[in-house]
Formats: C-alpha cells, sequence, structure tokens
C-alpha cells in the first residue's frame, strides 16, 4: 500500500545531521513505486525534493512539499569480454557498499572511489571524482525515469555531458530526470591502478607485496580516514565549495602576491585553484560559530557541530565567500546542493 507521511524530520537521510522538516515524505523502493509517486496529484500540486544518501546537500529550511527518498536496490552483472565485466546497480545502492562489492569480486575501475558517501544514482549527478579518477572513467551506461513523460531513457557516457563535479542532469536535464540504475565496465584481470597521488604512494609503500585494486582501495580509505570528518561522528557534506577555476593570467598575478598559492595548470589558458587554500588564507580554518564551523584539518569541509540551522551554515558559507572574494577577488561556488 502507498502511502505519503507527513511531518517527517530529515535529520537522519542528511549527512549534515540538520533536523529540518517535510511536510510530505514518501519512499520508493522499486521503480514502479517511483512511477506510482509521479503519476500522483500529490507530487503534480507540490514541490518536490529527490533524495538519495543526502550526502550533498544543505538544508537551509524545513521543506514545504513532498520529499521522495530513492531507496531502489539490487545489483547484476555480465560478462562483457575475455577481461571486463559490465555491473549495474540500482539507485539506491549506497555507494561505497556497491565499490566494496566490485572490489571483493576482484573487479577493477571503482577503487579510487572508495568511501565516497552517497548513493550509486547520485554518483553520475555531479560525476563523483577522487584521487585522479573520475566516475565517467568506469561509467557505460545508465536509465533514468523522464518525469514528464514517465518513460524510462537510456544514457550513454556522450548524452551524460560529464564534466569537473558536473553533468547533464546539474545542467540540462536538471530537475527533469531521475536516475534509476547505472552500469560500469570494470576489468576482470588487467587492473590498471592509478596510483599518482603521492598519498596513496606513500600508504601503499607501507603495503608489503604487490599493488592491487584492494590495495589502493585500503590507501584510499586510510587518507579519507584520516583527512575528512565522519559524517556518523561530526555532521558534514565533505567539500562545500569547487576548487574555482581562473584564467592563467589571474592565477599568475595571484602568484606574484602569493607565492605558496596552491594551482593546477589546465588546458585552454585556465588554471584551477585549490579552494581549501583560499579559506585557509582568511583564517576560517578551525573556524566556529555556535554549532557551525570550518573544519579544523581541511577549511573545504563545514560542519554542523551538533544542532547548527541550516541556514547558520548556509550564512557561515557566505561569509566565507566574501572573505576569500575581498582578498583574492575569486567567485567560490558551492559544490552543496542548498535547498
Ligand atoms: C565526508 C564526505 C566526503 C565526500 N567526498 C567526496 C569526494 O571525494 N568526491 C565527490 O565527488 N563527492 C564527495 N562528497 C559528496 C557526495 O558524497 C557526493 O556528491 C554523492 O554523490 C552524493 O550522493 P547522495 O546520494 O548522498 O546525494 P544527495 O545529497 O541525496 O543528492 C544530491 C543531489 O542529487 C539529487 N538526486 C538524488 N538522487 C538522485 C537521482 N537518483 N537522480 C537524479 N538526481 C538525484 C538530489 O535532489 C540533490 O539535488 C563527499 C561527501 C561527504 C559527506
Amino acid at each position: 500500500m502507498h502511502f505519503f507521511k507527513e511531518n517527517v524530520s530529515l535529520k537522519p537521510y542528511n549527512t549534515f545531521g540538520i533536523d529540518a522538516k517535510a511536510r510530505l515524505f514518501y519512499e520508493a523502493h522499486s521503480l514502479e513505486e517511483l512511477q506510482w509517486v509521479v503519476d500522483t496529484e500529490v507530487f503534480s500540486n507540490n514541490q518536490v525534493l529527490w533524495l538519495g544518501g543526502g550526502s550533498n546537500m544543505l538544508l537551509t529550511k524545513d521543506f514545504d512539499g513532498l520529499v521522495v527518498k530513492i531507496s531502489l536496490t539490487g545489483k547484476r552483472h555480465e560478462v562483457w569480454d575475455e577481461d571486463r565485466v559490465l555491473v549495474t546497480a540500482q539507485a539506491g545502492e549506497n555507494w561505497h557498499a556497491f565499490v566494496s562489492y566490485t572490489l571483493e569480486q576482484n573487479w577493477g575501475g571503482l577503487e579510487n572511489l572508495s568511501l565516497i558517501p552517497g548513493n550509486v544514482g547520485t554518483a553520475p549527478v555531479q560525476n563523483i571524482g577522487a584521487y585522479g579518477v573520475e566516475l565517467k572513467d568506469s561509467f557505460y551506461q545508465l536509465k533514468a525515469l523522464h518525469l514528464k513523460t514517465g518513460s524510462v531513457e537510456v544514457f550513454d557516457k556522450a548524452r551524460c555531458a560529464f564534466g569537473y563535479r558536473d553533468s547533464f542532469f546539474k545542467q540540462k536535464g536538471k530537475g527533469a530526470y531521475i536516475v534509476t540504475e547505472v552500469s560500469f565496465v570494470l576489468s576482470r584481470q588487467n587492473h590498471q591502478v592509478h596510483t599518482e597521488y603521492g598519498a596513496i604512494q606513500s600508504a601503499l609503500l607501507k603495503m608489503p607485496g604487490q599493488v592491487s585494486i584492494q590495495k589502493v582501495a585500503k590507501a584510499v580509505i586510510s587518507i579519507r580516514q584520516s583527512k575528512l570528518p565522519d559524517p556518523a561522528e561530526i555532521g558534514n557534506s565533505g567539500s562545500f565549495f569547487k576548487n574555482p577555476v581562473v584564467s592563467e593570467e589571474k592565477a599568475n598575478d595571484l602568484k606574484q602576491q602569493y607565492p605558496n598559492l596552491v594551482a593546477f595548470p589546465l588546458a585552454n589558458a585556465q588554471t584551477k585553484l585549490a579552494a581549501g587554500w583560499l579559506i585557509e588564507q582568511c583564517g576560517f580554518k578551525g573556524y566556529r560559530k555556535g554549532d557551525a564551523g570550518v573544519h579544523a584539518k581541511q577549511a573545504l569541509v563545514l560542519v554542523n557541530y551538533g544542532n547548527a540551522r541550516g541556514e547558520e551554515i548556509a550564512a557561515l558559507a557566505g561569509e566565507i565567500k566574501r572573505a576569500v572574494f575581498a582578498k583574492f577577488a575569486v567567485v567560490l561556488e558551492p559544490e552543496v546542493n542548498m535547498i
């Protein structure tokens, strides 16, 4: 039996641990339930928020509408060719549990993306990435429900238009589709490990024997655990801002003023700046205002020390944005979805 719950606290459903309420709430466990909900009058007559693992959103107030939690589960696989396998997971599968499952089967490609919070269905929305690897590198295709027509469409890599923490689903397709399942092509034997990051290399040196995809995952997990706060202990949403991209000319000007500027040259005379460094230079690392704060080890991560309201975290983010602009004339954009 389908029914909508009323006045539901979203605290258990967002990693910032913000106690905002949803006026209406529905949890969809299957494609049929998703199709059912988009066909209802409640859906048509209300603003709707789709919820995966809630690890990339800041709820700035109560949600006066319908929250739909996507909880479709299940995985399947088929042999792709001699060395590869095609693996598909439903949108509501937990991302890290899925990565761990692929590693247990000795399938390679996702190991550098270990321990990223959230669900499989949301991972392509922002093309999650970490330690030199992005989701798009192993991506094959996804299926998404078109909310207007109720039909399920297939998206290959080109149609997804992946970019840095970006995809079609954050641009033209925003609000029009819901991802229902994602497929990856993974290696079965000839694994290509990505160990370019110095921190991964140092962690691997402490593990005797040959490098394996499982060891790379172990290295990534230990680095992440040492650097990033665990949302189960301190509410947070990972990197709050994107690393800003500026012109090479602007980066050179800044480098003259600030020789320690952390910058990565890109193609097309562009340069990516480390947002965490910019924020730290403005004195925010470890800063705290009530229960809203900036993590003591990583200035890019805003945290909820207990009972911060979403609007307090948003106000702190605004303060940081203004300070970075005043000092460096660089605009920070949030990576987190502000709701
Ligand atoms: C400690 C920590 C570390 C992190 N590290 C990284 C990192 O290294 N790299 C990285 O890329 N990200 C990182 N993140 C961000 C986050 O893990 C990813 O953005 C993740 O993909 C979000 O998944 P989610 O299911 O929690 O999304 P949610 O927060 O539930 O949703 C995010 C957005 O997607 C929409 N949405 C949800 N489900 C769907 C769907 N099925 N189809 C379409 N739209 C949907 C929502 O409406 C919302 O707008 C980190 C977060 C935390 C808390």
